[in-house]
């Protein structure tokens, strides 16, 4: 059977930026990445609010707080190094009741905690000169969160890559992967033919269907992601002055996600809500520029299919409840349908999946989601790191056969 080093599974964030790690620090093994759709990113990691997080919600000591704030440095560094366009925008979390307004410093010491830079308190007048028409009691500040051009982080990250020696290939959906003595086994389709490689190593970076590319090799397996859509609407912000913003991130403090799901202590799951974020455009020349535009959600809905980005839409009367909270001046025939996205969510535990298989260790999943594109890099790196455990571990048992032989 043809063999090969190391199988990406998903062309992503997750897995682009493993790709681009792993292929630094291994020049010459054989690295290939499979994706099955058109092109890549075109799932979570094309369809998001390209957010560059700051670390003001994710619980102290998981993975997303860890990885968020490496992220955030390196990406940002990423952008700079690629000119990818970004923008440090600074973000605020605004609470429009009292109730709020508690769980507001639960947040703000969150981020503390989590280490995330220059957090500051809010009254709501002060937050009048952040964004003039954005009304609440009070907010915290997020000087580190920002914005990245997605779209070109995606394009970036495969130029690269085809600057190496990895092997990309798109049309490729993985349909199976079974462990044998000598390797995995990898199962693709490929415009209709079927054909079967060893792999030494495999990165599970599948998203919305990782969960079950790895039951695939350990059916013991047990987390299950739920897919939760976020649905985006936009508005001209230079339409009229109350809908005017300087160009700042603006998100209702956490709340259970809708549809209800719990984590592993059977707390409800939280999620960021309905928000407003800059995003970037094309102006004549090409270039990207903060556009007029402001995206407007995601309003979440829980579904069954997680290729389901389009029925029984939400209309855009539902944005504006939510909207009107904090940002007064929006009425419904403000919006314009935009894209949607689906989100993983693991049922029954709130933070990622990113380790190897506890049955078969060179085998790697990552169930990654928001702030997976913040994180994307830091995660990428981390990776990289799980596989050279893998290769280290490999040469020393090697070194033990040999040393016990040579007695
Ligand atoms: C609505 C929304 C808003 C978000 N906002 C933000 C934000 O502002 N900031 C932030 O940091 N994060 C945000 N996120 C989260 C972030 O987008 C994800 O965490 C991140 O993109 C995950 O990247 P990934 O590469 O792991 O997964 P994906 O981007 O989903 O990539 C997985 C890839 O695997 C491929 N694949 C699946 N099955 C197979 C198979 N059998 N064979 C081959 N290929 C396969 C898929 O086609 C896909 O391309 C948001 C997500 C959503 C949905």
């Amino acid at each position: 059977m043809d063999k090969i080093d190391i199988t990406i599974i998903g062309g992503g964030v997750t897995g682009l930026a493993s790709a681009l790690y792993l292929t630094e620090k291994y020049p010459d093994k054989t690295i290939m990445l499979v994706e099955k759709n058109a092109f890549l990113g075109d799932e979570q990691s094309g369809r998001n609010s390209g957010i560059r997080h700051s670390s003001i919600q994710y619980k102290p000591g998981s993975l997303k707080a860890k990885f968020c704030v490496e992220g955030n440095r390196l990406i940002t560094e990423f952008c700079k190094k690629y000119d990818v366009p970004y923008a440090d925008t600074g973000k605020l979390t605004v609470a429009v009741t009292p109730e709020e307004v508690a769980k507001l410093d639960y947040y703000y010491n969150r981020a503390v905690q989590n280490g995330a830079p220059g957090v500051r308190k809010l009254t709501g007048e002060e937050v009048k000169e952040f964004e003039p028409n954005v009304k609440c009691l009070a907010a915290v500040y997020t000087p580190s969160t920002g914005i990245v051009d997605g779209a070109t982080y995606i394009k970036t990250m495969k130029n690269l890559l085809g600057n190496t020696e990895a092997i990309v290939f798109d049309h490729t959906k993985v349909l199976g992967v079974k462990s044998q003595e000598d390797g995995l086994v990898v199962k693709v389709n490929q415009a209709g033919e079927e054909y079967e490689f060893l792999s030494d190593v495999v990165v599970n970076a599948a998203g919305l269907f990782a969960d079950e590319i790895t039951r695939m090799v350990n059916p013991d397996f047990h987390y299950k992601i739920k897919p939760l859509r976020g649905e985006f609407m936009k508005f001209n912000k230079n339409r009229r002055p109350e809908l005017f913003m300087k160009g700042m991130p603006v998100y209702p403090v956490p709340r259970p996600i809708p549809g209800g799901m719990l984590d592993e202590h059977g707390e409800p799951k939280t999620t960021s809500g309905t928000h407003l974020t800059p995003c970037f455009d094309l102006d004549a020349s090409g270039k990207a520029v903060i556009s007029n535009f402001v995206h407007v959600g995601p309003y979440q809905v829980p579904i069954n299919n997680k290729s389901d980005y389009e029925s029984n839409r939400a209309p855009p009367e539902v944005f504006v409840k939510d909207l009107q909270k904090y940002f007064p001046g929006l009425k419904v025939e403000d919006l314009e349908q935009e894209f949607t996205g689906i989100q993983t969510k693991i049922e029954g535990f709130d933070d990622w999946i990113l380790e190897r298989d506890k049955k078969y260790s060179n085998f790697i999943t990552a169930i990654i989601d928001s702030p997976g594109f913040t994180a994307s890099q830091a995660v990428g790196k981390h990776i990289s790191e799980l596989v050279e455990q893998i290769y280290a571990e490999k040469k020393e048992g090697i070194e033990a056969v040999v040393g016990a032989l040579g007695k």
